[in-house]
């Protein structure tokens, strides 16, 4: 076989191993009103006998909002299932590093959306929402969120929960630190505390207009340090990823829980799934 005649193989290889994940029954939908049996049209398109909405086998699912054919897909998740970073994953499916960055955040959206928290995280605090819309990722992503986010890290038995806390900002972690003694430990950009309430400890990444000049040392440093094993794996990640902001900083979080919880798992089959999941209309 020619390298032409290959390729074209392990799409079509690729393209049956996500429409399985698209379509588990075979039974096929309109992604508007939900009318079953489409007839088909020309190039694979579908249109709904219902509402005549004209859509193909990926409209409105994660894996849509990135031009990547479906071998490109399964190799960058496949790399990032085994812990590839962008440029790996970049070179695992022949992409270039932008592109490799712009598919992975899908993926770590389309990760954050299969969460019980999906509908609070991609709402209005986080600003995630703005990452994407009418089904194309946004170029300007990284403009500062309004209020800087918390997330709580809650350990039970072998699995960690990491919250969005939202009755809490940036703002009140300074507040605690300076009122009320809480030791904060900063890396970068990120803050960590002492534990508060049920969780092991505060987390947050802001920007630069975050005044962490203002933080005071106190004595000690604070419980996760020591005490939270998913902080201390999360910790050594979170120095590594590139293109950290306050905005991204729950798609890193949520990808890290995923991982520490799932640690003897083979992940392709998850991260397959949520690509393959529609995005939620609340999201979209
Ligand atoms: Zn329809």
């Amino acid at each position: 076989m020619n390298g032409t005649a290959a390729r074209a193989d392990a799409e079509t290889t690729a393209r049956a191993a996500l429409l399985w994940r698209c379509w588990p029954d075979g039974t096929k939908f309109c992604p508007r009103c939900r009318a079953q049996s489409p007839y088909a049209l020309a190039e694979g398109r579908l249109r709904c006998g219902a509402c005549r909405y004209t859509f193909h086998d990926f409209t409105g699912r994660w894996l849509n909002l990135s031009g990547l054919s479906a071998a490109q897909w399964l190799d960058l998740a496949r790399a990032f299932a085994v812990d590839a970073n962008t440029r790996e994953a970049a070179l695992a499916a022949n992409i270039s590093y932008n592109t490799a960055f712009k598919a992975l955040t899908v993926l770590r959206l389309a990760i954050l959306a299969q969460g019980a928290d999906a509908r609070q995280l991609l709402g209005r605090q986080t600003g995630l929402g703005d990452l994407f819309s009418s089904g194309r990722l946004c170029p300007a992503p990284d403009t500062p969120v309004g209020e800087v986010p918390v997330y709580g890290i809650l350990t039970q038995g072998r699995r960690v929960f990491v919250d969005m806390v939202p009755e809490l900002t940036a703002e009140s972690v300074l507040h605690f630190n300076h009122n009320f003694h809480l030791r904060v430990a900063r890396l970068g950009h990120i803050l960590i505390t002492d534990r508060y309430k049920t969780y092991d400890g505060l987390v947050l990444c802001g920007d630069d207009r975050l005044p962490y000049h203002y933080l005071l040392r106190h004595q000690g440093s604070p419980f996760a340090e020591s005490g939270s094993p998913f902080w201390l794996y999360a910790r050594d990640r979170l120095r590594q990823f590139k293109g950290l902001s306050a905005r991204r900083f729950p798609l890193y979080l949520k990808e890290l829980e995923l991982r520490y919880n799932r640690r003897d798992e083979d992940l392709l089959p998850l991260f397959l799934d949520a690509l393959c999941a529609p995005i939620p209309a609340t999201a979209a």
